[in-house]
């Protein structure tokens, strides 16, 4: 057999014939409908004999791809004469067709059993390379667009995810009396595709549409590869940064020097003035250089006369006077920069563009890594270095932020200490000239500062290599990315159904999933998360005791829990026996969710405040409950008493790490008393709780942990 490719790209083609793509695919072990080629009705004839009735017809030329569209597939041929006529039909219907070019032939093929309809296809995106898509065939992917996206190559674990992904899952399972199919026959060929397409970065697109999967086993009946145009570019994934060690020292400077920092406030110098090592500026404008004197800072007017090495750069001057400060920062050898300069490619002017250009080229012939340009820096919590004089400089640390925005880079960090969060650092990405998201994961990865990480990304410039990074990483620590710009562009004329429906969206959500990160869509839900993670032992199912102090509240939190997927058990009945004894019914209610106001006497005139002990200790013996959230009244018609609430806190405490030592996630709700609020809010988060304004966020932001902790767990 000629190599289909190579037969190919001799005639100048990139898209494959039937049956050129599906004698490529049955040699990689691909169960597909044999086809043969016969160039006239005769030679059709002799091989539908050979092959045994019925079998299929189908139009063969290089300007049809759609072949039913017209009149180009003959079905359910039985005997010799039916052949020819079908012969002769698709002829006349492909002159019609495309009146212009020469029909090759038809291929011929046996009639395979109906079998429900699924599409399995391949797609090269820019940003991720080869991606495979998996749907229900016929309608449901015209009409539904119900498809599901991994990245190639698969593991097991992925084909099993992408054939569940879909919407339409339960109708391959089998329901209403229908049979199901044959689901891991469906998954052992999504690997299949995947591993053809791995070993051929040559092959661009593949639909096999439909395949016909049965209760015992799948076929394609339609097979259609496309090539890769020979020039085209090769989509060009960066090692990484060669020198880590470099990095390490930029975002863990023992020596700080800002360039061209203005008044009246000199921001860059007087945000780091708290910085225990040597600190200076570079300044050549006599105004400012006695503005930034009287603050104390020692000035020098050039680079070159800066003592002692150099660690980070923090460059403030104009776009146009950027190739000098790096020609000088070349010269002393400084080890990076954080250019806070802007006016580069994101103006999308052909001078910012040239410009962001040299400079990238500039650092890159010395291997300087580059902090933007057009970011805030960075932010190190240790260190002092900060985009903001207020922000917090102390020890330890867990959390590491970074943003392609500025100003999330900033308010994530304040907003993460609001919250309780301990951020060790933010890394502002910018334009993400010569270092991108992947190196600062990669970074932040074997970070020993980092536990958590947090992203907020608009669009990654390296994406196959984002994905690689964030797939390893989040084995060992949790990543949530916040997703902005979710706005489609519109899909480009595409030779298969696949390419036409890998929308960058869709693509996005299948990356995070496969790579077993946490993807959240607001920055709220990115720090409703991350407190989650930080503050609670791993979750380990969707069991919820739901506990309100307030009453009232009960069907409103039971539904905020269902929107979220979880679960309200109910509880074992000598739990009920022990609850029964103590605890006040009237206007309140044992059954999950608690509603606890009247027993354990909150702001209420009922109640005592022992009931509380007994409460809690009978959740932590049953064994039905995973994790619980917790509402705390702000004050119902006045603030809450500081000594009840501290003597209620305590018995918490207690609990939570005594006998509970499962997830607690805390609520308090603004709406009750706003001075109540925040003396309950800033309690709980300086006892290291997370705490929520509402029961739906906590229940949203536990779904989200349970998710990765489960995933997790499964991966390893
Ligand atoms: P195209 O997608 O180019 O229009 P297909 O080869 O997919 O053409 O054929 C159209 C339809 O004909 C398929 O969706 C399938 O239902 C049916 N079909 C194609 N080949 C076979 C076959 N070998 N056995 C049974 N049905 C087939
Ligand atoms: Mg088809």
């Amino acid at each position: 057999m000629p190599d289909p490719i190579a037969t190919a790209r001799a005639a100048g083609r990139t898209l494959l014939s039937e049956v050129e793509s599906k004698d490529l695919l049955a040699s990689a072990g691909i169960a597909v409908t044999a086809a043969r080629l016969a160039t006239s009705a005769a030679e059709a004839v002799k091989i539908a004999d050979k092959i045994g009735y019925p079998v299929v017809l189908k139009v063969i030329s290089a300007d049809i791809s759609h072949k039913s569209d017209v009149g180009g597939v003959e079905l359910n041929l039985k005997k010799a004469s039916e052949v020819k006529a079908a012969f002769k039909r698709i002829k006349a219907a492909a002159k019609e067709a495309a009146p212009k070019s020469k029909m090759d032939g038809v291929s011929v093929q046996k009639m395979a059993d109906r079998g429900t309809e699924v599409i399995i296809g391949m797609t090269t995106d820019p940003q991720f390379g080869q991606v495979m898509m998996f749907g229900l065939g016929g309608i449901m992917v015209e009409l539904m667009k119900d498809v599901a996206f991994r990245i190639v190559p698969l593991e097991p674990r992925d084909a099993h995810e992408i054939v569940r992904d879909i919407k339409g899952y339960a109708l391959l399972e089998g329901m209403r009396g229908q049979a199901g199919v044959d689901v891991d026959a469906l998954e052992r060929l999504v690997l299949q595709v995947s591993e053809f397409a791995a070993a051929h970065p040559e092959v661009a697109e593949i639909d096999l549409n439909p395949v016909f999967a049965y209760p015992d086993g799948a076929v394609a009946v339609d097979a259609r590869v496309v090539l890769a145009e020979v020039d085209a570019p090769v989509r060009e994934t960066r090692a990484g940064l060669a020198d880590r060690d470099r990095l390490h020292r930029v975002l863990n400077p023992k020596s700080v020097v800002v360039v061209g920092d203005k008044g009246p406030n000199y921001q860059w110098l007087t945000n780091q003035k708290e910085f225990p090592g040597p600190l200076y500026s570079v300044q050549i404008d006599e105004k400012e250089i006695a503005g930034i004197e009287e603050r104390g800072f020692k000035n020098f007017k050039s680079l070159a006369e800066v003592p002692g090495d150099v660690d980070l750069l923090i460059c403030a001057v104009p776009r146009q006077v950027v190739p000098y400060v790096m020609k000088d920062a070349i010269e002393k050898n400084v080890a990076g920069i954080a250019m806070f300069t802007a006016g580069f490619a994101e103006t999308a002017e052909e001078l910012g563009i040239q410009l962001q250009e040299r400079v990238v080229g500039m650092a890159n012939e010395v291997g300087m890594p580059i902090i933007g340009p057009n970011c805030m820096g960075i932010y190190n919590r240790r260190l002092g270095i900060r985009f903001s004089a207020d922000m917090e400089h102390a020890e330890g640390g867990n959390v590491s932020f970074m943003s392609q925005s500025g100003s999330h880079s900033a308010s994530l960090t304040n907003e993460g200490q609001f919250v309780g969060l301990e951020v060790t650092r933010t890394i502002s990405m910018g334009n993400a000239a010569i270092l991108n998201e992947a190196d600062y994961l990669e970074y932040l990865a074997d970070d020993e500062d980092t536990q958590y990480i947090g992203v907020y990304i608009e669009g990654p410039r390296d994406g196959r290599r984002f994905y690689q990074r964030l797939r390893d990483v989040t084995k060992r620590k949790p990543v949530v990315i916040f997703k902005g710009g979710t706005t489609e562009q519109g899909a480009s004329a595409a030779q298969t159904h696949t390419t036409s429906l890998a929308t960058p969206t869709a693509l996005w959500e299948a990356m995070v999933r496969q790579a077993g990160a946490i993807p959240v869509v607001t920055r709220e839900d990115l720090l409703d998360a991350m407190i989650a993670l930080v503050k609670s032992p791993p979750a380990t199912g969707r069991r919820m005791a739901l506990l309100a102090g307030s009453g009232g509240q009960s069907v409103a939190i039971s539904d905020s829990a269902g929107r979220a997927g979880l679960q309200m058990p109910r509880l074992s009945d000598e739990s009920y026996e022990r609850l029964k004894e103590f605890f006040n019914t009237i206007g309140g209610s044992y059954f999950n969710p608690f509603d606890m106001g009247g027993t354990i006497g909150g702001n209420s005139i009922r109640g005592s405040e022992s009931n509380l002990q007994k409460i809690l200790d009978i959740l932590a013996e049953d064994s039905v409950l995973d994790a619980a959230i917790y509402e705390i009244a702000g004050g119902l018609g006045g603030q809450p008493n500081a000594e009840r609430l501290n003597r209620q806190l305590d018995t918490i405490d207690a609990w939570r790490v005594g006998s509970w030592k499962k997830p607690l996630l805390m609520v308090v709700n603004p709406g009750s008393h706003p001075d109540g609020y925040e003396l309950v809010r800033s309690q709980l988060v300086a006892r290291g709780y997370p705490v929520y304004p509402s029961f739906e966020r906590a229940a949203r932001a536990y779904d989200r942990i349970e998710r990765y902790y489960a995933d997790r767990a499964a991966r390893v």
